[in-house]
């Protein structure tokens, strides 16, 4: 399940428009814990038209 750290929405399934980004730890040379955003969210975020992108 994906839940966006923004506004807490919540989807069962990878849906498009989601984004879940990997934050990276260079302390531990390792990738912490993924973070989500829903579409909305993603559009105000990263602030570019939502887009079909498959888990990057
Ligand atoms: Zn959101």
């Amino acid at each position: 399940m994906l839940r966006c750290i923004e506004c807490d929405a919540e989807t069962d399934r990878f849906e498009p428009g989601w984004r879940t980004l990997l934050s990276f730890d260079p302390e531990q040379d390792s990738f912490d814990e993924a973070v989500s955003y829903c579409p909305e969210c993603s559009v105000r975020e990263f602030d570019f038209p939502s887009r079909v992108s498959p888990r990057d």
